[in-house]
C-alpha cells in the first residue's frame, strides 16, 4: 500500500492536494490515456497526495476504478478509490473491498452514491443493500479481519457530506449522518461541490463545536459553460450551481475559450484559498479531463493568492437570501472575526451570538394544516402503537412474546401477518414486508417503500430543496423525520445509533413476530 496520501494528511504542515478523474465508458483508447497521462504528470508535478477515481458516476456504466486505479497506483502515484453502494450487494461488496485489500488500493472514499443510470438494454437494478453508513462500518470491521491476517495497512475510509443545502432539515439530516459517518470509522471528509463560502464555513464552525477532528478537504472545480448548465439544471445530484453564475461562466467562454480557461482557473484558485484559510485541510479537485496543466495553473496562483484570501470572500457568497444557515454572521465584515473564534475555541460562543438562521420554509396555516394531518397526527398515532407494542421494557412485552411464541410453534405467524400486519402496514406506511422493520429509526416512515436507496442511517446527498433527488415531487424521507421529530422535539434521536443493514433471511416474514422473538436486527 501507498501511504503517501494517509501520511500527507495526518502531517499538521500539509495542505494537501487531491485531483479526481472520471473514467468514461471505455477499456482504453484516448479517454483512458488521458487520465492515466494526468496522473503521470500529477506525480511528477510532486503537489498532488493522491487521485480519487469515480465509481460509476451518475449510476451509468465506465471503467471500473479498481482498474484504473491499480494501473496508476503501479505508477507511484497514491489513489482513492470510490466504492458506491448502488451495483452490488453486500457479498459482493465485501468481495470487492478484499480485491482492493489485495491489490494494496485501501483509500477509500464510502459514498451511498447517485442512482442508477442506464447501462446494456436500459436502467439498472438500484441494488443499494447498504448505505454509507453501514459500508463505512464494514471497513472498519474488515480491518480487524485484515489485521488478523497480518496485513500491516488497514483501509483508510473517507465520507462525503454537502454542507450546500438550503433549509434546515436537510442541512441537519446531512450533518447528522455525517457524525454517524465518523462513528461507523470514516477518517477523513471530502465535502460535496458548492460555491458558497458561507456554508464551507459552517461545516468548519459544526466541526469545531462537535469536537470533530478528523481532516476535511474542500471541493473545488474547474466549471465549464456545459458543467455549469448540467449542475444549474440539477442534472448532477446535490450540486447548486445558481443562475447568475451559470450566466457568469456562459459569457466568459462566449468571449474567447481562453477567457474562460483564464476565469475558470482564476474563480477556482480565489475558492482554493479562502478554503485555505478559513481552515480546511486541503483541496480535492474536479473537472479536469484534458490535462493536468490547469490543475498546475491553480496551484500556482493559490501561491501568490493565499495570504490576501480574505479579498475573495464577497465574490462567494450566495444570493439566496432564504437558505438556511447554521451559523452565519450578521455582518460580512466579521467573517474574519468569526474564523478567528472558530479557531480559537475559547471564543466558540462568540459566533453563536452572531448567529442569524433564515429558513427556506415559510409555512402558512394552510401547509401546516396539510402537514398535520399527512405528517404529524400519522407519526405521533405510529408513536403510540409503537410504544404500546413494540417497547422491549414496558410490563406487556413478555405477554407479546409469549403470544409470539405460541403461534410461531404452531406456524400460524402467516395468518397475523395476512389478517393484520399487512394490511394495516401497507395502509400506514405503504410497508414492503421486509420482515426487519426499520420504522422507528426514520420517525416512522419505510426505508423501503419511502427512500429510493433504502438509506437507514441518514439522508443520502442528492436531495434539493428538501426534494428526493429520485422521487422529485416527494420530500427527502429524512427531511420529513426531522420535521416530524422537531415538533416532537425529539431531533436528537435523528442521530441516535447506527442502524444495521436489513436481514434478507427474514424478507416476507412477519415482522411483528421477528421482533418479539428476537430475530430481527433489534435483538439484544
Ligand atoms: S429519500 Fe432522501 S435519502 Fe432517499 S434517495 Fe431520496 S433524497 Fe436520497
Amino acid at each position: 500500500m501507498l501511504r503517501i496520501f494517509n501520511n500527507d494528511i495526518s502531517n499538521p504542515d500539509k495542505f494537501v492536494i487531491t485531483l479526481e478523474l472520471v473514467p468514461k465508458r471505455e477499456s482504453g483508447g484516448l479517454s483512458t490515456d488521458t487520465l492515466i497521462n494526468i496522473a503521470k504528470d500529477a506525480f511528477a508535478d510532486g503537489r498532488v497526495s493522491a487521485v480519487s477515481i469515480t465509481d460509476n458516476p451518475g449510476g451509468n456504466p465506465s471503467l471500473s476504478p479498481d482498474v484504473l486505479g491499480y494501473e496508476i497506483f503501479r505508477h507511484g502515484m497514491d489513489v482513492i478509490v470510490h466504492f458506491t453502494c448502488r451495483d452490488m450487494n453486500r457479498a459482493g461488496m465485501e468481495s470487492r473491498a478484499l480485491q482492493l485489500a489485495r491489490m494494496g488500493m485501501k483509500n477509500i472514499l464510502a459514498l451511498t452514491g447517485d442512482y442508477s443510470g442506464k447501462g446494456f438494454g436500459g436502467q439498472g437494478t438500484p441494488v443499494f443493500d447498504f448505505d454509507s453508513v453501514i459500508l463505512t462500518k464494514m471497513l472498519h470491521k474488515l480491518n480487524e479481519r485484515l489485521a488478523a491476517s497480518e496485513d500491516p495497512d488497514g483501509f483508510f475510509t473517507g465520507c462525503a457530506v454537502s454542507p450546500f443545502k438550503t433549509t434546515e432539515a436537510e442541512c441537519e439530516a446531512q450533518y447528522r449522518k455525517l457524525d454517524r459517518k465518523i462513528e461507523a470509522g470514516a477518517s477523513f471528509i471530502i465535502t460535496q461541490l458548492g460555491y458558497d463560502v458561507d456554508k464551507f464555513q459552517e461545516l468548519i464552525t459544526r466541526s469545531s463545536i462537535k469536537g470533530i477532528t478528523i481532516p476535511a478537504l474542500a471541493s473545488v472545480y474547474m466549471l465549464s459553460p456545459k458543467a455549469a448548465k448540467a449542475m444549474n439544471r440539477g442534472k448532477v445530484p446535490g450540486v447548486i450551481v445558481s443562475d447568475s453564475l451559470c450566466n457568469r461562466i456562459i459569457k466568459e467562454w462566449e468571449n474567447s475559450k481562453q477567457d474562460g480557461l483564464h476565469n475558470a482557473i482564476e474563480r477556482a484558485a480565489r475558492l482554493a484559498v479562502i478554503l485555505k484559510g478559513i481552515g480546511y485541510k486541503g483541496i480535492h479537485i474536479g473537472g479536469i479531463h484534458r490535462s493536468f496543466k490547469a490543475v498546475g495553473a491553480i496551484l500556482d496562483k493559490m501561491a501568490i493568492m493565499e495570504h490576501n484570501w480574505q479579498d475573495y470572500v464577497e465574490g462567494f457568497r450566495t444570493e439566496d437570501k432564504n437558505c438556511f444557515y447554521i451559523y452565519r454572521t450578521s455582518d460580512s465584515k466579521k467573517f474574519d472575526n468569526a474564523i478567528e473564534s472558530i479557531i480559537s475555541k475559547d471564543n466558540l460562543h462568540t459566533i453563536n451570538e452572531t448567529v442569524v438562521s433564515s429558513s427556506k420554509e415559510p409555512v402558512t396555516t394552510i401547509e401546516n394544516l396539510k402537514e398535520n394531518l399527512l405528517d404529524h397526527y400519522p407519526y405521533l398515532l405510529l408513536k403510540q402503537l409503537h410504544e404500546l407494542f413494540f417497547n422491549k421494557s414496558s410490563s406487556l412485552s413478555p405477554v407479546y412474546k409469549a403470544f409470539a411464541e405460541v403461534i410461531d410453534k404452531n406456524n400460524k405467524a402467516w395468518i397475523l401477518k395476512m389478517f393484520i400486519e399487512d394490511p394495516s402496514k401497507r395502509l400506514l406506511l405503504s410497508c414492503k414486508g421486509c420482515g426487519d422493520c426499520g420504522i422507528q429509526h426514520i420517525a416512522f416512515q419505510c426505508p423501503e417503500s419511502g427512500c429510493p436507496k433504502h438509506t437507514r442511517n441518514g439522508a443520502c446527498g442528492g436531495s434539493r430543496d428538501g426534494f428526493c433527488e429520485v422521487d422529485k415531487d416527494k420530500k427527502c424521507i429524512w427531511v420529513r423525520a426531522f420535521n416530524r421529530l422537531k415538533k416532537s422535539d425529539k431531533t436528537e434521536n435523528l442521530s441516535k445509533e447506527f442502524v444495521p443493514p436489513r436481514m434478507w433471511e427474514l424478507n416476507n416474514t412477519s415482522s411483528w413476530i421477528n421482533f418479539h422473538l428476537g430475530r430481527d436486527h433489534q435483538k439484544e
